[in-house]
């Protein structure tokens, strides 16, 4: 009956696994699964990312096998941030070899970022430091509304909102579905690209005129004529037409389309 090994009965086995995807997703490209190499690059979600790797993909997005799992949502080089990143100055340790060796460090606290503490990056700059060590460096009160004042970086003086900016590195399965929320949220109130396929539009009766939406994206919708409000509904609707599944299933207002497509995305999501 029972022909596959359940592992679930091998708790060592499994925390050896667990150990292994984690040092996987902190020293290594999320993408082409090599060791991480600076230019390192991060994405809206936090992933780690060789930039090399992300060019390849950009030029063939069939470049890596399981390119458009990992990262379907890069488009350009524009969704992805250069990180600042402090190189561990510790010695590897007698015996143990140069890669077991976390490369990098927060320079505030000089914790290595190996997984066993969370990491953030600043949208902004892309600095990267230990969330503990960034939020001991604030300048603005640690909570209650901060009425829009910012923090500034404290390697380089960037300008930053904490509540936007810092992304988590290597976020858990929850963060990384709110991450993937906020990121789609946004995209939908990009400017309306122009697209060739006007058809789409027809294909689509239950798109509404999203006049809110590009009165946001557009600021100069507002005092627009009618007939550029009806052609940017078209734009949009066209747009909506060509989403996802699982931007769909944002507007239909379900969850479990969205859900399943997320937790299924990526190598090393799946095991987090
Ligand atoms: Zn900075």
């Amino acid at each position: 009956m029972n022909l596959v090994p359940d592992i679930r009965n091998k708790p060592k086995a499994a925390a050896v696994d667990k150990a292994n995807q984690t040092r996987a997703r902190w020293n290594f490209c999320a993408l082409s699964k090599r060791r991480l190499q600076e230019p390192v690059v991060s994405c809206a979600l936090g992933k780690l990312y060789n930039k090399d790797a992300i060019i390849e993909f950009l030029l063939d997005r069939d470049a890596y096998g399981d390119g458009e799992n990992i990262c379907s949502h890069i488009r350009s080089l524009k969704d992805v941030k250069t990180l600042t990143l402090t190189p561990n100055p510790a010695p590897a340790a007698l015996g143990t070899e140069p890669s077991e060796r976390p490369q990098f460090v927060c320079p505030l606290t000089m914790k290595e970022m190996n997984g066993a503490m969370p990491f953030v990056y600043l949208r902004p700059c892309g600095c990267v430091f230990s969330a503990g060590g960034l939020n001991a460096m604030r300048s603005t009160p640690p909570d209650g509304a901060t009425d829009g004042e910012k923090d500034t970086c404290p390697q380089c003086a960037a300008k930053y909102i904490r509540a936007a900016d810092c992304i988590p590195l290597n976020p858990g399965a929850e963060q990384e579905e709110s991450l993937r929320f906020a990121l789609e949220a946004q995209r939908l109130l990009e400017p309306v690209k122009k697209s060739k396929k006007r058809k789409a539009a027809a294909a689509d009766p239950a798109a509404e005129p999203p006049a809110k939406k590009a009165a946001i994206a557009v600021p100069s919708i507002a005092t627009a004529s009618n007939s550029l409000r009806s052609t940017l509904a078209m734009e949009e609707a066209k747009r909506k037409a060509g989403m996802s599944d699982a931007v769909k299933a944002l507007y239909a207002g379900k969850d479990s389309v969205r859900k399943e497509t997320f937790m299924t995305m990526g190598t090393f999501t799946r095991y987090a």
